[in-house]
């Protein structure tokens, strides 16, 4: 084995697919969570699991990789995947047309992340202790340890400093987008990884409906609205999945001042009038079951660790503390797997322990970078987001409407569309002289018919 005990800070996606990639190369592993994992509802380290997940073709085929057999669990526990056919995109109010494949799991986020668990706390070496990390322990140049405060049953809350310490040769941080790790590097006399921020200001609502016998067809549909022209309002965006338990997820997406409430009627009035043809129907017609929940996501951010200079071995981060972006492009989870297999690839390598993991770190930008030029690209054109704006902004946005406008219609386009979106191929396949040019041959047709 070439770790004796890594600690993973953080147990939920990413922590979980980080842990069962150490099972494979260290002694013991540790996951430590703040949360009461089984306790149900809304989770307080992680208030968007009530929110609508859908996890993407390439987490799937991720999280198949690591738990060979689990999209049969899924579907055996009456979450839904569906292979494309089923699945209605919209822009602009016009239906896309359909392309076999891209197979996405609709289910709720608790139910998907609580077999994750099963399978990952069902290895004979990993092992999760119910605490918050409080810090991390150096030994030279090198992580050797993490503190943290005890939580929940037979936690020492008022006698003594209650802390305890565990002693780890390998850590990585998976304690989502409010990670402290910038702050307990900077502590000790590390160099934090940058940090880069988008500010988007997204609302997010989610509701619940009861699945009747509306829309036998369709499991998954999704809405994508262009930014308005100057003094138009933003139209509403909305999407739908079919999870378990014989109900539908619908999401309502607006920014800034319209940013969704928790008011049933408004939800339901608002989503009645999203120009996605299902999703009207399907709230017009079911009861919906229990409240709307809201979540707010004011900013896309990402940690440049592949920047810095000095970084101490022993410690790696992984999922959304490296980078979290618009949700509504569902590759959250996507990329926590993904951040997975470049941490298994680095462990891998035979890269030196002793030394900093630049090699996980290399790798892991690829995949970030990926990510983050895809979701910025749209929430760059919306009207309240201010920059910053890379280079080549404007001609990569104007290319990226008549890619869109070209996908509608064109099966091949939207094939690599998707391709893209769900993460199976890398944004540059958009620029790949073959796609160039059946999006110019495509917007030069539309317009010869106007
Ligand atoms: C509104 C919304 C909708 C989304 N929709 C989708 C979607 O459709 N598809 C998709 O793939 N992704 C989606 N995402 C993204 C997705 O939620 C995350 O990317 C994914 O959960 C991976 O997160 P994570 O494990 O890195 O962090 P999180 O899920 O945020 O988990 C962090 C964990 O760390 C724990 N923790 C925090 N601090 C400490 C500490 N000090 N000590 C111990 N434990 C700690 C927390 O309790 C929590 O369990 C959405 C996100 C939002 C906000």
């Amino acid at each position: 084995m070439d770790v004796r005990t890594a600690v993973v800070l953080g147990g939920s996606v990413a922590g979980l697919m980080a842990a069962r990639v150490l099972s494979d190369h260290a002694e013991s592993v540790v996951v430590v969570e703040a949360d009461d994992l089984e306790a149900g509802g809304a989770r307080p380290g992680a208030p968007q699991s009530v929110q609508l997940h859908a996890l993407l073709d390439m987490g799937r085929t991720q999280i198949e990789r690591w738990f060979p057999g689990l999209t049969a669990e899924l579907v055996a526990g009456g979450a839904v995947a569906s292979d494309g056919v089923r699945m209605r995109q919209y822009v602009d109010g016009a239906l896309k047309v359909v392309v076999p494949g891209h197979e996405l799991i609709g289910a709720t986020r608790p139910f998907l992340e609580a077999r994750i668990r099963r399978r990952v706390l069902a290895l004979r070496n990993v092992r999760l202790v119910r605490g918050r990390a409080e810090g991390l322990r150096f030994t030279g140049r090198r992580v050797s340890g993490v503190r943290y405060l005890p939580v929940g049953d037979g936690a020492d809350w008022d006698g003594g400093s209650g802390r305890e310490c565990l002693t780890a040769d390998f850590v990585v941080d998976a304690t989502g987008r409010s990670s402290r790790l910038g702050a307990w590097l900077d502590k000790a006399g590390w160099q934090p990884p940058p940090l880069e921020r988008m500010h988007i200001d997204l609302g997010y609502a989610t509701a619940l409906f009861r699945r009747g016998e509306e829309l036998p067809d369709v499991s998954v549909a999704h809405s994508v609205e262009s930014p308005p022209a100057p003094g138009q309002p933003q139209l509403d965006a909305g999407a739908m999945a079919e999870v378990e338990g014989g109900r539908w997820m619908a999401v309502l997406v607006a920014y800034a001042d319209r940013r969704p409430t928790k008011d049933p009627e408004e939800f339901v009035a608002r989503c009645a009038r999203v120009r996605a043809a299902a999703l009207r129907e399907m709230v017009t017609r079911c009861e919906m079951l229990g409240d709307v929940a809201v979540h707010r996501v004011p900013d896309s951010r990402r940690r440049h660790f592949w920047d810095l200079r000095r970084f101490p071995a022993g410690l790696a981060a992984a999922g959304d503390a490296v980078a979290s972006f618009n949700p509504v492009y569902g590759q959250g989870m996507a990329s926590a797997s993904l951040h997975a297999s470049c941490l298994s690839a680095f462990l891998r390598s035979g890269a030196p322990l002793d030394e900093p993991a630049w090699g996980y770190f290399k790798r892991l930008r690829v995949v970030v970078d990926a990510a983050w030029q895809l979701s910025t690209l749209s929430d760059l054109a919306q009207p309240h987001v201010s920059g910053p704006y890379p280079p080549g902004y404007r001609v990569a946005s104007w290319y990226g409407s008549r890619l869109l406008a070209a996908s509608i219609t064109d099966t091949e386009l939207n094939r690599r569309f998707l391709d893209v979106i769900n993460m199976r191929e890398h944004p540059r396949l958009f620029t790949r002289p073959g796609t160039v040019w059946r999006v110019a041959a495509r917007t030069l047709t539309s317009r010869a018919r106007w």
